[in-house]
C-alpha cells in the first residue's frame, strides 16, 4: 500500500484527497491519500515528516508551493521556470519536485478546446497565471497577461510573453482565447464589471476559461457561448491525475473522479 498526502497550511477545505481516493477505489488499489497541515515554521521538517507518515509521494499547496523548493534535490524544468512546485516523487532520500498545475491545465484545454496555435489573454498575474502561461508557452500559443499592478510581472522568471495593465485590454487586438486566473467571481462577482472592461471583446467564437470550479459557472464564463467554455474542474482533476502518473507511472481514471467529484458538489447543492 502506498501512502500520499497534500502539505498546506490551512488545508481543511482541499479537495485532493477526495480526488485521489476516489482514483485509488477505481482502481482497485488499497493506496491511501491524506491532508497534512503543515505550518510555514514547520516544513524545515519535512523529510520528517516524509519518513514519519511513510509517504511515496505528495502534493504541495498554499503557502508551500515556492518555498519547498528549497528542501528538494531536483525540480524538474517546467517547476523552476515558474519557481513553484505542487508535485513532490520519494524515491528513497532523494525528493524531486514538479508542477502538475502546468501539465493539468494544458491536458484540460487542449481536451476540452482542441490544439492549434491561438492568441491568449490571461487575466491576473499571481501563482495560477503563471502555471497557465508556462501551459499556453509550451504550446506555442501567443500569450498576453494582465494585471492590475505592473509590479507583479516582476515574480516572472522568464518574459516571453507581452505584459500589460488591465486598463489597457480594451485597446489591444483580438484574442482567441480569455483566461481569468484571479478569484474574481467566487462571490459571484461579475468580472468585466469590477475590472471595467467591455464585453465586446468576445465574439461568438472566443473560448472562455475559469480556473474558479465554485460556483460552477462564473458570471465571467456566461459571457461565452455554448461550448466555447470551461471552468476549472477539469484542471483540478488533470492536475491530480497527472501526479498520480509521476508516482505510479499509471493513468488515473478521470471518469470515476469526474463522477465521484460531481457527487460531492450535487450533494451539497
Ligand atoms: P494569487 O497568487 O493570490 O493570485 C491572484 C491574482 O489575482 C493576483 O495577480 C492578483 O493581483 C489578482 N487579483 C485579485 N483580485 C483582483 C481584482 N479585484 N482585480 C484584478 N486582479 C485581481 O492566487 P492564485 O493561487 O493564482 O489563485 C487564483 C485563482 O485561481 C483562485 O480563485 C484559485 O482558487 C484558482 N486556482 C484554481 C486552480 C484549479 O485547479 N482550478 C488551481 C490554482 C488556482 P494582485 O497581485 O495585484 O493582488
Amino acid at each position: 500500500m502506498g501512502r500520499y498526502a497534500v502539505i498546506g497550511y490551512p488545508i481543511s477545505h482541499t479537495l485532493s484527497p477526495l480526488i485521489h481516493n476516489a482514483n485509488f477505489e477505481a482502481k482497485g488499489t488499497a493506496d491511501q491519500y491524506s491532508a497534512i497541515a503543515v505550518p510555514p515554521d514547520q516544513l524545515m521538517h519535512i523529510r520528517d515528516t516524509i519518513r514519519s507518515q511513510g509517504l511515496a509521494g505528495f502534493n504541495v499547496t498554499i503557502p508551500h508551493k515556492e518555498k519547498i523548493m528549497e528542501y528538494l534535490d531536483h525540480v524538474d524544468a517546467d517547476a523552476m521556470k515558474i519557481g513553484a512546485v505542487n508535485t513532490v516523487s520519494v524515491d528513497g532520500d532523494v525528493l524531486t519536485g514538479h508542477n502538475t498545475d502546468i501539465t493539468g491545465y494544458l491536458d484540460a484545454f487542449n481536451q476540452t478546446f482542441g490544439r492549434q496555435h491561438r492568441r491568449i489573454l490571461i487575466i491576473g498575474a499571481g501563482g495560477a497565471a503563471k502555471a497557465v502561461h508556462r501551459a499556453h508557452a509550451n504550446n506555442g500559443d501567443t500569450v498576453t497577461i494582465a494585471a492590475r499592478r505592473m509590479e507583479s510581472f516582476q515574480q516572472f522568471r522568464t518574459v516571453d510573453f507581452k505584459a500589460v495593465l488591465i486598463s489597457d485590454i480594451p485597446d489591444l487586438d483580438p484574442h482567441d482565447a480569455i483566461i481569468n486566473t484571479t478569484p474574481v467571481g467566487m462571490k459571484h462577482e461579475d468580472l468585466f464589471e469590477e475590472m471595467e472592461i467591455p464585453h465586446s471583446i468576445i465574439t461568438e467564437d472566443t473560448l472562455g476559461v475559469d480556473l474558479i470550479y465554485q460556483p460552477e459557472r462564473t458570471k465571467f464564463l456566461e459571457y461565452f457561448a455554448e461550448g466555447h467554455y470551461m471552468n476549472g474542474m477539469p484542471m483540478l482533476i488533470h492536475q491530480a491525475m497527472d501526479a498520480y502518473t509521476i508516482w505510479t507511472g499509471e493513468q488515473g481514471d478521470i471518469a470515476a473522479v469526474n463522477r465521484k467529484y460531481k457527487a460531492h458538489i450535487g450533494g451539497k447543492s
